[in-house]
């Protein structure tokens, strides 16, 4: 997956954003990220290297333009030229694949990467029971955050019988309808590349870019933030503060003001963009999907290490003031994972996911379905909006609910 860090380099001609953020989701073991190699060229297993690190978890992005060969007729992504025929492809879309850690112990991870995608595959193994637990939750977290365009990938067919495959097959028909689910599913062998052309076919159909709409007011997702400059940069030569993350609203453009809620010290503040860049390199102006970069005016010891990880971005006067308290009907999966109580109590603490942020809350009062959380720190969000709720079990923070902000 890329870093935004790296994001400085320029490359020759014209930029292009990806146009659509695409989740890859499920169990841990379901060839996630040999999904993403066969339909990116990229290898990059940073979540199990992180948990190997045990440093913090981000959410990763991996980009590939996909073609449709004018002869054979086939999808094909990454190079230009047809994998099946050899004739030159015809450009379709740029697509950003937003990678979430598929073990138990990231659940909150994946939760705040839901915010980001537009769509989502579904990674079900064929070699395994469905479904695992993780698939559940994701399924559920991705239907609480509003994704509705879902694809299956049934992968590692190449390590069943034709007839565990059937099985497997039945067994996914019968997972989705009970979760209300209505998706396609291809079956696939990630590492030997087979029907990644149909994978990609079915992407293409099912699960559209979000149109742009210039006139809507920006809100973009704060993902990660950085100090560019290298130790002992001299202070005429130093670059502004860099926020990275998504837009899922409305455009940006260099020179633009924007908001940011809540800022360092709770309030929040405006700055200028300096600045606008992607994976290849620099945007005079941006849309929603993928990973951008923006330099701002900012001061970079405000936005070094990830301080800024999960804030507001957006137009001036647009974004919601801060608040250390938020009032939430609760809606409690009807499905969730086993064993888990269905019940919030009174002192008790929970995360909570509020767009890609994840914040750390206690419950102060309660009376029904409506509770009182207290968040450990202020944070911006919306009347109406969805709100997941994890609580504590089994000391793994699992997904329980979900809130409508009251
Ligand atoms: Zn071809």
């Amino acid at each position: 997956m890329r870093c935004v860090s790296i994001m400085v380099k320029r490359a020759k001609g014209k930029t292009i954003q990806a146009s659509v953020n695409i989740g890859l989701i499920g169990h841990v073991d379901a060839g996630k990220t040999s999904l993403v190699e066969a339909l990116t060229g990229q290898w990059v297993d940073t979540h199990s290297e992180e948990l190997k690190r045990g440093i913090s978890i981000r959410i990763g992005y991996a980009d590939a333009c996909f073609y449709l060969c004018p002869k054979c007729k086939r999808y094909f992504s990454i190079k230009e030229k047809c994998p099946y025929c050899g004739a030159k492809g015809e450009f379709q879309r740029k697509v950003s694949f937003v990678d979430a850690p598929g073990h138990e112990t990231l659940m909150t991870t994946m939760l705040s990467g839901a915010a980001l995608m537009h769509g989502a595959i579904l990674v079900i193994a064929a070699n395994e029971r469905c479904p695992q637990a993780q698939t559940i939750e994701h399924l559920n977290a991705i239907q609480i955050s509003g994704v509705k365009n879902i694809v299956v990938a049934q992968n590692k067919i190449d390590l069943v019988s034709k007839e565990q495959a059937l099985h497997n097959y039945k067994e996914i028909v019968a997972f989705l309808k009970e979760y209300n689910c209505q998706a396609t599913i291809i079956p696939t062998a990630a590492h030997l590349r087979v029907n990644i052309d149909l994978l990609i076919e079915a992407i293409e159909k099912h699960i559209a870019s979000p149109k742009f709409d210039a006139n809507k007011p920006l809100k973009m997702y704060c993902g990660r933030s950085f100090d560019i400059n290298k130790p002992g940069t001299k202070p005429a030569e130093l670059k502004g503060g860099v926020l990275g993350g998504t837009i899922m609203q409305g455009g940006i453009k260099k020179g633009q003001k924007i908001e940011i809620s809540p800022g360092p010290l709770g309030e929040k503040i405006v700055t200028e963009v300096l600045d606008i860049s992607c994976a290849d390199g620099p945007l005079e102006e941006a849309k929603p999907g993928g990973l951008i970069a923006i330099e701002t005016q900012l001061d970079p010891s405000i936005t070094q290490n990830d301080q800024m990880r999960g804030q507001l971005i957006g137009k001036p006067g647009t974004l919601p003031e801060p608040s250390e308290a938020m009032e939430l009907e609760v809606s409690f999966l009807e499905r969730a994972v086993a064993n888990i109580p269905k019940e919030l109590k009174m002192n008790e603490s929970v995360v909570l996911t509020i767009g890609s942020m994840n914040m750390l809350g206690k419950i102060v009062k309660g009376k029904g379905n409506r509770i009182i959380v207290e968040l450990k720190k202020p944070a911006a969000f919306w009347k109406g909006q969805n709100i997941a709720i994890s609580k504590l079990h089994n000391m793994r923070w699992r997904l329980v609910g979900y809130g409508k902000v009251v």
